[in-house]
């Protein structure tokens, strides 16, 4: 008797526990010049473990939750509801052989990412972009090959979405529920895939223009003067020489830090800084 109620009031405890690092992560947001030093995945981890009963799951069941509110209002985004100082890191065109090294700086800062990748690139590259969601990161779709979305019919745009989706699913990672189309190109048949799927269409506000290779500083200026609460900012781990990326990359951070900015993934972002109801976001210009 006195065994089990021992075990009762230990359950007990961890439950209050688990229950207080929600609150301590919410609590944390938007504290100006705090240092992000443990992602909220990575404070979950800690203490839950991974796998399907752990409170990283438990998180998981939000994220779900928190896309499938934001889809009930609109097919895609450009920034969350800027209600919070949090702001999401996204890398595109990945898996690549610079991706070790960006989960190596993100996982010394403590801070999340979300990772848009392309599924032809997981032939090469997969162990990459498995290493980077056991950190807790986001594995999202950027398609199979890269090309201009609108200007392919229907079922080639399914077949692109689709088979970089099978991949990921394939490596046991969780189904992706956002996608970011190439070039942010997309059309109605496009939104209409996505929403189909019960996928996010998520595109960006800051644009760092890392693919021109300005050097490390321009890239660093881009992020840094562009960042707003709910901003989601666009660089790349793949498709070419990263290293001025990689250069700018804990210069971002700490410009991000110092500013009072929380760095979550592009989910968490949804749960803890939506759209806000009703609000369509504009489209970015496609040049
Ligand atoms: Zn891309």
């Amino acid at each position: 008797m006195h065994q089990r109620r021992r075990r009762v009031a230990a359950v007990a405890v961890l439950a209050g526990a688990a229950v207080a690092v929600w609150g301590i992560g919410s609590m944390l947001g938007g504290s100006a010049g705090k240092p992000t030093t443990t992602g909220f995945a990575a404070r979950l981890t800690k203490i839950g473990g991974t796998g399907p009963g752990s409170l990283l799951a438990a998180r998981s069941r939000a994220e779900e939750q928190a896309v499938s509110r934001t889809l009930a209002q609109t097919p895609y985004i450009v920034k969350g509801g800027g209600e919070s100082k949090k702001v999401a890191l996204t890398f595109d065109d990945g898996p690549s052989e610079f991706t070790p090294q960006f989960l190596e700086i993100l996982k010394r800062e403590g801070v999340p990412a979300t990772f848009f990748t392309v599924g032809g690139m997981y032939s090469t590259f997969a162990a990459n972009a498995t290493s980077a969601q056991s950190s807790g990161y986001s594995i999202a779709n950027h398609t199979w090959s890269h090309p201009r979305m609108p200007g392919l019919s229907l079922g080639d745009q399914a077949s692109q979405i689709d088979r970089t989706t099978e991949q990921i699913k394939g490596l046991g990672l969780p189904s992706p529920r956002l996608y970011r189309p190439p070039y942010g190109a997309f059309d109605s048949n496009s939104t209409g895939l996505t929403s189909k799927r019960g996928m996010l269409l998520v595109l960006w506000d800051v644009d760092t223009l890392d693919w021109e290779r300005p050097g490390a500083d321009a890239i660093v200026y881009n992020a840094l003067s562009g960042a707003r609460n709910g901003s989601i900012i666009l660089m790349h781990d793949g498709g070419g020489d990263r290293s001025q990326t990689l250069a700018a990359l804990p210069r971002i951070i700490k410009g991000l830090k110092q500013k009072g900015f929380e760095m979550v993934t592009v989910e968490q972002l949804l749960v803890e800084d939506p759209p806000r109801p009703g609000e369509t976001p504009p489209a970015p210009s496609q040049a």
